[in-house]
């Protein structure tokens, strides 16, 4: 894809975290021609004026490069409204009523486009893939916290409010422990980060992030413990997915995804056993990691400006290569 003069055409890809925001130069072929990752600062106004920095950053970067950049997008955590570009909620962002869309492409000079980072994933997924050639399936991701994006015959779930998907927060066990939602027995209670960690420590286990205490399984009965009731936990939620939407097939993303055989094993088992009349659907692990999120933003980016043609010719090797 270039204009008339010859010059390449580029967007800007930004995947917002809690922790640290990644963004990238993806060129018209899909791949990324440079990456950079900033800390994510605290505090909502902060956050704005830093990632309209990093967007800045990057568009000269592309532009040294010699590339056209005809698109941003910034895909976030939250209640994302992809329409007008508003998010109307992330709490660990600061974020409420804000209008990104405008205010990133008043700051970088390029229209920039707002997606939900767990859509996005899964719209890359879809493409690239765990999800490739499958129009209805589940996108999971289990980090600090759990979200879901659902797609039905190829159509993403947004809901009346936009904020379809928020499967950490569906309520699993009765009167269980309570969530910092305000609920109580919410999944991510239970299978989550924080979750794993706060629980593994509430029983007398050490202060661990939630990866050291998987990689504990089968040598420490409070890993042990809080892991069972964790897949329980995911199973009964996937359980209720299966039986509002049929999917075809979940995909699992996230931090915690990458306990592999340790998740995945008992995980099939225990949805197996939940569905008592039917079939359970495919559990795969995403096979785009932590890259899911930017390829998905960058196809937002090329999708806004009236370029799908360009995304449709993406090899899976050549956007991975970056
Ligand atoms: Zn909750």
């Amino acid at each position: 894809m270039s204009d008339s003069e010859g010059v390449a055409s580029a967007v800007l890809a930004v995947d917002l975290g809690g922790t640290t925001m990644k963004g990238a130069v993806v060129d018209a072929a899909g791949r990324t021609v440079h990456e950079e990752a900033w800390p994510t600062p605290t505090g909502g106004e902060l956050v704005i004026r830093v990632l309209g920095d990093l967007l800045v950053a990057l568009r000269a970067r592309g532009e040294r490069l010699g590339l056209r950049i005809v698109a941003g997008s910034v895909v976030s955590p939250g209640t994302i409204d992809d329409a007008t570009g508003m998010i109307g909620y992330a709490s660990n962002l600061g974020w409420r009523d804000v209008p990104l869309a405008s205010l990133m492409a008043e700051r970088v000079g390029v229209p920039v486009v707002i997606g939900h980072d767990v859509r996005a994933a899964g719209l890359a997924e879809q493409r690239l893939g765990a999800a490739s050639g499958v129009e209805d399936f589940v996108q999971v991701s289990i980090g600090t916290g759990v979200a879901a994006a659902l797609f039905d015959s190829g159509t993403v779930a947004l809901g009346a409010t936009r904020s379809a998907g928020e499967l950490g927060h569906i309520p699993v066990i009765p009167d269980g422990e309570l969530c910092t939602c305000g609920q109580r027995g919410c999944l991510e209670v239970y299978m989550s980060g924080a979750g794993l960690a706060r629980r593994y420590a509430a029983r007398g286990g050490d202060v661990l992030q939630a990866e050291r205490i998987v990689a504990r399984l089968g040598s420490d009965p409070i890993a042990d413990a809080v892991w069972a009731d964790a897949v329980h936990a995911l199973a009964l939620g996937l359980t209720t997915v299966t039986l509002l939407l049929d999917p075809a097939l979940v995909v699992l993303g996230g931090g915690l995804s990458r306990a592999g055989d340790s998740l995945l094993a008992p995980l099939r088992v225990a949805l197996d056993d939940q569905l008592a009349w039917r079939s359970a659907p495919r559990i795969a692990v995403s096979t785009l990691g932590s890259d899911a999120g930017r390829i998905g933003a960058s196809v937002l980016a090329f999708r806004s400006v009236g370029r799908d043609d360009v995304v449709s010719g993406w090899q899976r090797e050549g956007v991975l290569a970056g």
